[in-house]
């Protein structure tokens, strides 16, 4: 695809599937400006990276639909100053578009063949502040400082409890939760007197979340 092409295919994408459906956060449409999807797509499918769906990115996984990405970032609300948690890297496009939103960025992926893929897309990129890991995202990071913001990327039949412990006072989480064709795009903020309050955002198709709290492998 040459420069130009693409250029149209994205400001299009921009226009048409994110500010056109909604999406108001004019940094989260600056993040989207920023990462070219393009990266994130198997060799080949770069005419198809502008496309309003996902993609298969092999091992039987998705790149999400863009307007998804952009939905989910904006119902974070960052700031710029958080540390963020993103469970099902895949290609690593959101990991790369919170990267730009966020101060710092774990993402946990649990096929070690795309974790691998995704670093060597975020390093072509120069992007420095995500950190890539193997593992069940179900039971989040195990270190003491826990998150502001938790992205899940894939559908989970319940609202795994280890990430909700790992949300700081004042934290976001957005999770697809519900059966596995069908889920409810699930927003989970914990408040700073520790209460949990939950909202949905509409119906959305995830792949499944498969670990200990989510589907069984
Ligand atoms: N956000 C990704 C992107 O931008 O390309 C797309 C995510 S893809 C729809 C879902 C990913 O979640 C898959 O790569 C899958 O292997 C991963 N996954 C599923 N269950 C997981 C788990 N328990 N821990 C970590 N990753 C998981």
């Amino acid at each position: 695809m040459n420069t130009t092409s693409e250029e149209v295919l994205w400001d299009r994408m921009i226009r048409e599937q994110i500010e056109a459906r909604g999406i108001r956060d004019p940094e989260v449409t600056r993040a989207m400006r920023t990462i070219p999807r393009s990266a994130f797509v198997p060799e080949g499918r770069e005419a198809a990276a502008y496309d309003d769906a996902p993609l298969p990115i092999g091992f039987g996984q998705t790149i999400s639909q863009p307007y998804m990405v952009a939905l989910m970032t904006e119902l974070l609300e960052l700031t710029g100053t958080e540390r963020a948690l993103d469970v099902g890297t895949g290609s690593g496009y959101q990991a790369a578009i919170l990267s730009q939103l966020a101060a710092s960025v774990v993402s946990i992926e649990r096929i070690p063949e795309l974790a691998e893929q995704a670093r060597s897309r975020l390093a072509r990129l120069g992007i420095a502040n995500v950190d890539i890991i193997v593992g069940d995202g179900t039971l989040g990071l195990n270190d003491s400082a826990g998150f502001d913001a938790i992205v899940v990327g894939a559908g989970s039949p319940e609202v795994p409890e280890p990430l909700v412990a790992q949300l700081l006072p004042g934290g976001r989480m957005v999770i697809p939760v519900g059966g596995d064709h069908v889920q409810t795009l699930t927003l989970i903020r914990r408040g700073y007197n520790d209460q949990v309050r939950t909202t949905t955002h509409g119906s959305c198709v995830f792949v499944p979340l498969v670990g200990v709290h989510g589907w069984r492998a």
